[in-house]
């Protein structure tokens, strides 16, 4: 066959140039093809202006306890359009690493949307690629629910645009983006209205993680509402108004946000022409080892609609790569025990199995559980006290650790290091004889009984 690549990746995103990267690294004659900014979802729309929103919210936090620790300051307002400006700038010099990033390892860079011909060619804007292998690695964008008037609201990707910040702000959905963004907008001050349609938020976690937030929210102000499923959007003199099922009115709001979910990338890949197969909802199906239906056609990342995070496309994407051009045969991405942190506030650290689904796997005879519930010390001194809740979930006699669920101070950062724990096989008895840093809120995770 004649090739202009050994490997073409659709998709400039966290796995798509992960994979890109690592392969040209062992070797291999690789381009990427981007039809937006390089860096994907993470880098533009995603985790990165999205932890810069959250460390704002932090500092809002900090300052709401300073005089607790004797400081006598005032704060005068906050500039959102400052700080909007500082985040572009940012994000735009990521995207200048990224493609210098490119340029180090050769690696070809393709600006444009591109679509599938035939099973080795790609169009991208008239032009036809050739490659042995490609890779699809498109992600996803954000949904909106199937309402009249939905289109009146934005999703994470308008938030980012935002140049202000609205005073009212209705945030409709239960997953990550919904509680994370509630909490910025609430702790720089506006006024959040948080529809939920089922019973409460974080329904896949453990169900304590959802409880303790939700409380903490509603504690910080937020005015959450369960069993409240949008059925309309209409636009009034005095703002946005959200129609629920159940006749229920709220507003009128100066800013409706969905965050309900995201769907793949497929549509204007033309993956027809190429055989490639897709599940109901347009996610590209993959095996153990990234492969789609067609032998020399790839996908990893969020259009593989399994476990949507930044670390587990890259990690998809270089094992891919350590596979198939660093001859480490069988290499491949383990889904299980993937460690994730949702930054709400406060923020919540999680690796393996819920209570509930270790009992459902293991029967409740097998299963311990450990849990501690604490006011943190960071909060000894003032009046307003913010908790911290942990549980460890054990099965068998050696009382092995398969899930450690972490939401107060600190619990970003407390997890990493568990996770290392847990997957190398942790008992409960490991973690008691590990001694405990103190004063430190970690420290309970080693002290349960
Ligand atoms: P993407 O990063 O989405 O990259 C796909 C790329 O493909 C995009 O650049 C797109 O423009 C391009 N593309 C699509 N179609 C075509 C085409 N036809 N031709 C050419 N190019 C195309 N994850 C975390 O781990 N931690 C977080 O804190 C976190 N926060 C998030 C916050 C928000 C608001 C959102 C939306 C997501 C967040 N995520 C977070 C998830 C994370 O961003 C994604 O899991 C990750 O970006 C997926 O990487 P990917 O390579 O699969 O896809
Ligand atoms: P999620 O899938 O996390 O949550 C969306 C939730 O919204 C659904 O689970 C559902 O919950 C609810 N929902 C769905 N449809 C509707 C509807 N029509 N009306 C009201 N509610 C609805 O999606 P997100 O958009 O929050 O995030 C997408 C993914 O991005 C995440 O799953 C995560 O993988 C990744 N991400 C990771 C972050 C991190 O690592 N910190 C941060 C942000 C995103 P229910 O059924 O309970 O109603």
């Amino acid at each position: 066959m004649n090739s202009d690549f050994d490997l073409l990746v659709i998709g400039g995103g966290s796995g798509g140039l992960a994979h890109a990267q690592r392969a040209a690294e062992y070797g291999a004659k690789a381009a990427v093809v981007e039809s937006g900014p390089l860096g994907g979802t993470c880098v533009n729309v995603g985790c990165v202006p999205k932890k810069v929103m959250w460390y704002a919210a932090d500092h809002a936090h900090h300052l709401a306890h300073a005089a607790d620790y004797g400081f006598d300051v005032g704060v005068n307002g906050h500039d959102w359009g400052a700080l909007k400006s500082r985040r572009d700038a940012y994000v735009r010099r990521l995207n200048g690493i990224y493609a210098a990033n490119l340029d180090k390892r050769n690696v070809a860079f393709i600006a444009g949307p591109a679509a599938f011909v035939d099973a080795h060619t790609v169009d991208v804007g008239g032009r036809q690629v050739r490659a042995d292998r490609i890779v699809i690695a498109t992600g996803g964008y954000p949904a909106l629910p199937d309402i009249p008037g939905a289109g009146l609201g934005i999703t994470s990707d308008g938030f980012f645009e935002l140049e202000e910040r609205p005073e009212r702000v209705i945030v409709a959905g239960s997953g990550y983006i919904a509680v994370e963004l509630a909490g910025v907008f609430a702790l720089l001050g506006s006024q959040v209205t948080h529809l939920v349609r089922k019973g409460g938020i974080l329904r896949d976690f453990d169900v304590m993680l959802g409880t303790e937030l939700a409380e903490a929210m509603r504690a910080s102000g937020v005015d959450l509402h369960t069993r409240a499923v949008p059925s309309a959007v209409e636009q009034t003199d005095e703002g946005l108004v959200v129609t629920t099922d159940d006749e229920r009115r709220f507003g009128p709001v100066d800013c409706v946000l969905w965050a309900v979910g995201r769907e793949p990338n497929t549509r204007g890949l033309a993956l027809d022409k190429a055989g490639v197969h897709t599940d109901a909802r347009g996610f590209v199906t993959t095996d153990a080892y990234q492969k789609t239906n067609v032998e020399h056609i790839f996908a990893l990342g969020d259009v593989t609609g399994r476990a949507a995070l930044t670390p587990v496309a890259i990690a998809a994407g270089r094992r891919l790569a350590d596979r198939l051009y660093g001859g480490m045969d069988g290499r491949h991405l383990d889904y299980g025990l993937v460690p994730t942190v949702v930054f709400s506030h406060p923020t919540i650290g999680t690796v393996g199995l819920t209570e509930a689904e270790a009992r459902l796997e293991f029967g409740d005879d097998a299963v311990h559980v450990y849990s501690a519930r604490f006011t943190p010390m960071y909060y000894a001194l003032g009046d307003i006290k913010q908790r911290s809740s942990m549980k460890l979930v054990t099965v068998g006699d050696d009382e092995r650790v398969v899930g450690c669920h972490v939401i107060g101070e600190g619990a970003d950062e407390m997890l990493q290091g568990f996770a290392v724990a847990i997957r190398m096989g942790a008992t409960k008895k490991d973690f008691d004889d590990t001694i405990a840093i103190h004063p430190t809120s970690a420290e309970e995770l080693v002290t349960m009984r």
